[in-house]
């Protein structure tokens, strides 16, 4: 057993640590001061350039051999925005709150981990895995972490990830899978010209606004066990001239696909291409998969975290697959991956705050996680 570690403290030292993300430095160098004294082996590596890093990862294991029990998570937080009550990057306690970026997603989450881990005498191997590049395009986060690991032969039997999955009160929600998300970008091609000559030019917004009617129309699936149905939703309509009197020579339509398990990325991709291709003759799509859909099955990771939130609240949480993304689409490709942690009602708002006594409630759900995940 190693000195206590108050979650609270440690989550408002590494608030202090600015990491908008990609994020390196600082913000690590006070999770690996926290981790070492517990006996944890701490790896860390930085990669990649602006825009999309550098990124920092860490790798942090205690004891060794099956099981592995792994906690996964980000210190980079998305960019605070104008008009907090507080500094966001000083950590401000009021009314029962830990105030400033990261406080619910997920630095007060990663604290009460190291704390309830510090307090946990366990068998096998316990590990965090940790990246600064969760917000961002994560091109240098979760999957080189992944990359890492493999080169090394680390594979986690089970991982916990730390998002702030929580909706009205701490412990009603736990994510056992995610759905996939899409992004697409048809460019309508036309022939620009003047709008008093129009036989002189092409105007391809008859055509975008046909293709938008017939994307509408696309019915994807009726949902299934774990998840809601399948949503296409249009994000832009864009031309390539503001001029009232000029016919644009292109017009540009961005959408995102939200997906089941019944879906793949590039089959949307393609039926989107089909799409177009019959009703604007000419139209192309780039495309970006984020992330496929992902459903944990069930097993006993469920049973685990179930029960530790039922010990702790004294209520069994819901499991969900709704709400956005997360590494769990990557982590996933290792072994059973579900999402638990802090109410999430303020996260990427401003004045984000997480309440004390879920910090500290948290931590307790957490060693329970680990000392059944890892009982002696
Ligand atoms: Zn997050």
């Amino acid at each position: 057993m190693t000195a206590a570690i108050d979650p609270v403290d440690l989550a408002a030292r590494l608030i202090a640590c600015p990491s908008v993300t990609p994020a390196q430095g600082e913000v690590f160098d006070v999770l690996e001061a926290a981790l070492r004294p517990l006996g944890f082996e701490v790896h860390r590596f930085v990669l990649g350039e602006a825009p999309d890093g550098p990124v920092e990862n860490l790798f942090a294991s205690r004891g060794g051999g099956a099981p592995h029990f792994a906690f996964a998570g980000h210190l980079d937080v998305v960019p605070p925005g104008e008009g907090w009550a507080s500094d966001p990057f000083t950590p401000d306690l009021r009314g029962g709150l830990l105030h400033g970026r990261g406080a619910v997603d997920m630095k007060s989450d990663i604290a009460a981990f190291v704390a309830a881990a510090a307090e946990t005498v366990h068998r096998g191997t316990l590990s965090l895995i940790v990246t600064g590049d969760e917000e961002g395009p994560a091109t240098y986060g979760t999957p080189a972490l992944m990359d890492w690991m493999a080169a090394r032969g680390i594979r986690p039997d089970m991982i916990l990830i730390g998002e702030p999955t929580s909706e009205d009160r701490l412990g009603d929600i736990v994510k056992i899978g995610r759905r996939g998300s899409v992004n697409m970008w048809i460019t309508v091609p036309g022939v620009q010209g003047h709008v008093a000559y129009p036989h002189r030019a092409d105007n391809p917004v008859p055509r975008a606004a046909r293709l938008i009617d017939a994307l509408e129309a696309i019915h994807l699936d009726d949902g299934s066990d774990a998840f809601q149905p399948s949503n296409l939703e249009i994000t832009a309509v864009e031309t390539s001239s503001k001029a009232t009197n000029v016919i644009p020579g292109a017009a540009l339509i961005q959408l995102n696909i939200r997906f089941n398990n019944l879906q793949r990325g590039a089959d949307l991709v393609e039926l989107v291409r089909r799409t177009a291709e019959d009703a604007a003759p000419g139209a192309t799509v780039e495309a970006k998969i984020s992330g496929e859909a992902f459903l944990t099955p069930p097993g006993p990771i469920y049973e685990i975290v179930s029960a530790a939130i039922l010990a702790e609240t004294g209520a069994k949480p819901r499991l969900s697959t709704h709400g956005g993304t997360s590494d769990g689409r990557f982590l996933i490709a290792l072994c059973p991956v579900v999402d638990f942690g802090l109410p999430n009602a303020t996260m990427h708002k401003l004045d984000e705050a997480a309440a004390v006594e879920d910090i500290r409630a948290l931590q307790r759900i957490y060693k329970r996680v680990i000392e059944s995940a890892l009982g002696i």
